[in-house]
């Protein structure tokens, strides 16, 4: 048996880098970069004006009321290209360029227009009031986003604004989902007498898919070794992982260990010190990663986030791979499992004084999926310690 960081350890050295693709940016949420991302050009990209109003000169506002003749406008998109003289004022308009000479904008409300093209500035404007200058944003050259980070919504604003209408990032890994069981039937069926439906497949397609990937969900496969190794290799000839669910155990019909064998399959580790997901399985056959985890939804649940999903990260380029990590006060007792490190989905919430607090599910064991549901982290129990109400303990938020 080896401790989870060990685990992940041979899940690192093992992992290989996908490579890299040039996509549409509006398809490139959720991928990850291969190459890094500059400004190409300042922003704004001239003195810019944050509000309606009339640039001035700020020096002939000191005294104000002051009466200003009204030269001509400035609006978005069309600047005024004369330097403004004494006595002058220019109308601009919000995101217009300030003219020369002008080093302030005082907004409309502050001002009364009179005949003759003649405008009365109330008060004084200070300098640079209302003007974003020339790249106080940003400069042309500077760097904005890494290599290995992952493009989210809220980054996508920038791309697009220095002109990157494709992006390099990493191909997508291509995951290979095979749910084991002869008790197991589809979701759209209905479970007759010792039957349960397959809830694994699809929730390894969704944390997959989440994680960047391109999931193939493949039938379910009986407990019966022979016709399992045909399905393992025939889904390793078009994909770069294979995830197995069920059939890891020590039971008269496991048999993903053995077909792995059979197969000629380098096994790297079979035994984790985790609570759930002990007999979670991972190896490597011509080159393809294959994790086997146990059947139970939460022990498939938790051990694709510490396992599958840093191998997918990696394989990506992806520079944050592990599930964030937090501190949170438990609210109750609590318990971990004696000879493994717990994992345990938890509901982390934050309460009125701005702590993080861990609202315990009523957990009764590996397959208890209706609990997971309502999970947010995994709350860590090291080996043998037991948390009083009060404790603070590490938390790792689930994605
Ligand atoms: P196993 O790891 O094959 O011993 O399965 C452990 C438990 O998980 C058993 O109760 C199985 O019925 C259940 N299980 C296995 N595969 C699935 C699946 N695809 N969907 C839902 N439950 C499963
Ligand atoms: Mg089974």
């Amino acid at each position: 048996m080896i401790p989870v960081s060990e685990a992940i350890k041979f899940i690192k050295s093992e992992t290989f880098s996908l490579k890299s693709e040039t996509i549409d940016l509006s398809e490139s949420i959720g991928r990850v970069l291969a190459e890094d991302i500059f400004s190409d050009m300042d922003l704004p990209p001239f003195d810019r004006s944050q509000m309606d109003g009339f640039a001035v000169n700020s020096e002939e506002t000191r005294n104000a009321p002051a009466k200003l003749k009204i030269i001509g406008e400035s609006v978005a998109g069309k600047g005024f290209d004369r330097k403004l003289k004494r006595g002058e004022a220019v109308r601009i308009m919000t995101g217009a360029r300030v003219p020369d000479g002008a080093d302030a904008v005082q907004k409309v409300e502050l001002t009364r227009e009179l005949n003759g093209n003649f405008v009365e500035i109330l008060e004084p404007a200070k300098p640079k009031r209302n003007i974003v200058r020339r790249a106080e944003e940003i400069k042309k050259g500077e760097q904005i986003f890494r290599k290995g980070e992952r493009i989210t919504e809220n980054m996508i604003a920038s791309i697009a604004s220095f002109g990157y209408a494709k992006v390099k990032v990493s191909r997508k890994p291509i995951v290979s989902i095979l749910a084991t069981g002869s008790e197991i039937v589809d979701v759209s069926e209905k479970p007759e007498k010792d039957q349960i439906r397959n809830s694994n497949s699809i929730m390894l397609e969704a944390f997959a898919r989440k994680t960047g990937a391109a999931t193939k969900v493949l039938p379910i496969a009986r407990d019966d070794i022979s016709n399992l190794k045909l399905q393992i290799s025939d889904a390793l000839k078009s994909s770069d992982v294979l995830i197995i669910t069920g059939g890891v155990s020590v039971g008269d019909y496991d048999f993903t260990k053995p077909a792995l064998r059979e197969l000629g399959a380098e096994i790297f580790f079979e035994k984790v010190s985790l609570k759930p997901g002990k007999p979670a399985v991972f190896a490597k056959l011509n080159d393809k990663l294959i994790f086997g985890l146990p059947g139970n939804p939460v022990s498939v649940a938790v051990t694709f986030c510490l396992f599958v999903r840093t191998a997918l990260l990696k394989m990506q380029g992806a520079e944050n791979i592990e599930l964030k990590k937090g501190f949170a006060v438990i609210s109750q007792k609590i318990k971990g499992a004696k000879e493994r490190d717990s994992y345990l989905p938890v509901f982390v919430e934050t309460n009125k004084k701005g702590n993080l607090i861990v609202e315990s599910l009523r957990f009764t064991g590996s397959s208890n999926f209706i609990a997971f549901s309502k999970a947010n982290s995994l709350l860590f129990i090291p080996q043998g310690v037991s948390f009083q109400a009060g404790d603070v303990a590490q938390i790792l938020f689930l994605p």
